[in-house]
């Protein structure tokens, strides 16, 4: 076996295969996932405690090892994750099939105990790689050992790429839809390491709900909103702020009194105040407003 470099493949294949929008929880799910399912071929060294020989089929590095193997795994995760609605189903079970399969390809490629039956189930025979660079890794207790720890730092020089490749900085999109061009104000915001629910592009279609902003967001928010509305002709929108306490209620109404471009607002009754919103009426843009808003 092979340990590290098992465990930086599944990291890596975690941060390759999720986008930039993955909630942080579900990262750190998928990293310890399939780290586990790179490691997964070596449950196989169970059968010394049953008195399997290490050379038989079901042996260490035997048919747990195989490319079979991994395919059967991968098919088994589409399965599991079509049922669970959790991802796209073929995708899951690409990805896992490759972080098994490199398993066993790792593997031929350390410089002890059996090769591995790769081509199981149509031969037995036990293969590895004719350059074996990779020391092994001592089975069990013995890993704690001074050998174990010098293993550890070789596969940390061979495999610290893919540990890079697994724990680069992941660019958050920003919040305001691209489209229309948001204002400097909002840089440095997109990159906040918060729970990751609110780091899908803003849909600019007049209904702004303030729950799932912070508070302290709201100041900037809503002028760079209600400002994109205008670019787009949306001159009726109605903001969401609940009805809590009154102090979003109130925060929301100092804004919308300080910019020129707000006409009027009011509160919403009947089914739109529902939720407790305001209606804001906004000014349709003309040439001269860019520069105006600039100076204000
Ligand atoms: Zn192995």
């Amino acid at each position: 076996m092979a340990t590290l470099g098992h465990v930086a493949v599944g990291l890596a294949a975690a941060r390759l295969s999720t986008g930039p929008t993955i909630p942080t929880a579900r990262l750190l799910l998928a990293r310890i996932g399939l780290a586990l399912l790179a490691l997964a071929p070596d449950a196989d060294v169970v059968s010394f405690a049953f008195g399997i020989p290490y050379a038989a089929t079901w042996g260490h590095r035997g048919a747990g090892h195989s490319l079979t193997m991994a395919l059967a795994v991968g098919v088994v995760a589409g399965i599991v994750a079509h049922h669970f609605k959790r991802g796209h189903a073929v995708r899951v079970g690409l990805v896992v099939m490759f972080v098994v399969t490199s398993h066993g390809l790792l593997d031929i490629f350390t410089d002890g105990g059996l090769g591995m039956a790769l081509f199981w189930p149509f031969t037995n025979e036990r293969f590895f790689a004719p350059w074996r660079p990779i020391p092994v890794a001592p089975i069990g207790l013995e890993f704690l050992s001074g050998r174990g720890l010098l293993v550890l730092l070789v596969e940390a020089g061979y495999f610290a790429p893919l540990l890079a490749v697994a724990f680069w900085p992941r660019r958050r999109p920003k919040r305001i839809d691209p489209g229309g061009a948001p204002p400097e104000a909002r840089d440095g915001s997109d990159e906040e390491p918060d729970d990751g629910a609110d780091a899908a592009p803003l849909p600019i279609d007049g209904i702004l709900d303030l729950h799932t902003f912070r508070p302290r967001d709201v100041k900037t928010l809503l002028p760079d909103y209600l400002a994109e509305c205008r670019k787009r002709g949306i001159l009726e929108v109605r903001i969401i702020h609940g009805k809590g306490t009154g102090a979003l209620r109130r925060t929301v109404e100092a804004v919308l009194k300080r910019l020129p471009e707000v006409v009027e607002f009011r509160l919403a009754n009947g089914a739109a105040g529902g939720w407790g919103a305001i209606l804001v009426t906004l000014r349709p843009q003309t040439p001269g407003d860019r520069a105006e808003g600039a100076a204000t």
